[in-house]
């Protein structure tokens, strides 16, 4: 069997989204990739959560082509496929419809950053992608999603911004590792939440002061990172 701990990764993944309760029923994929054998491990398509066994992850080469597995791979492959092409240091993707989410993607607004909450996590607001047009939705649709997403990250950096609403759809999230994907997926759900409560009790409510937004991303990520224990290397 092909990268038999990838498969039980992106399995620990999905069931992450469910436990979280980002997931109704069959609503949501999360996906890893191997990148020194360029195969990516995801979700079949449509079969109930509590069934699934890592065998029954599909494994596909980064064409889309399955290459070991008996279900169809979820319908969203080929916009996890275009994700790990464009953001060259991930290593999952997690897709939900997760409510909070979602509703600030069916706004088509992106969600400001309001607290440190947020700043811990995402290095700037969570972006929201244009809509597709006519021929793009009609063409191929779902590679044509994670083409939006590129665009809408032609000028921000993923590896700080690990999320993007996608307009009318919902969110797409990504990290290091199917595990993390799906951690950002439950922070992103969190965010949003909270965005939306802090909007409805102070419609004015500011941006976090970018010094505060950067301290709390700065002591979590990157080089210069102190927050939580040492890492042994
Ligand atoms: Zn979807």
């Amino acid at each position: 069997m092909l990268i038999k701990t990838l498969r039980e990764e992106v399995l620990d993944a999905n069931l992450e989204l469910v436990r979280r309760g980002l997931v109704l029923y069959t609503f949501g994929n999360a996906s890893g990739i191997d990148r020194a054998q360029a195969l990516v491990a995801i979700k079949p398509s449509g079969v109930p959560y509590e069934k699934l066994t890592p065998e029954d992850m599909v494994i596909s080469d980064l064409d889309g082509k399955v290459v070991e597995g008996n279900l169809r791979p979820s319908s969203d492959l080929p916009t996890h496929l275009e994700l790990y092409k464009l953001f060259p240091n991930i290593g999952g993707v997690a897709h939900t419809h997760s409510e909070f989410a979602t509703a600030w993607a069916q706004a088509e607004k992106p969600i400001p950053c309001l607290g440190t909450t947020h700043a811990d996590s995402f290095h700037g607001p969570v972006p929201v992608t244009p809509r597709l047009n006519a021929e793009e939705i009609e063409g191929d649709y779902e590679r044509e999603t994670g083409v939006v997403i590129g665009r809408t990250f032609a000028k921000l950096d993923p590896d700080s911004i690990p999320a993007v609403l996608v307009a009318g759809h919902a969110p797409f999230c990504w990290g290091h590792s199917p595990a993390q994907a799906a951690h950002n997926a439950v922070i992103l759900e969190y965010v949003a939440r909270m965005a939306c409560h802090t909007l409805t009790i102070n419609a004015e409510s500011r941006p976090l002061a970018r010094e505060l937004h950067d301290k709390h991303f700065l002591r979590k990520h990157g080089r210069n990172s102190y927050y939580g224990q040492v890492k042994v290397q």
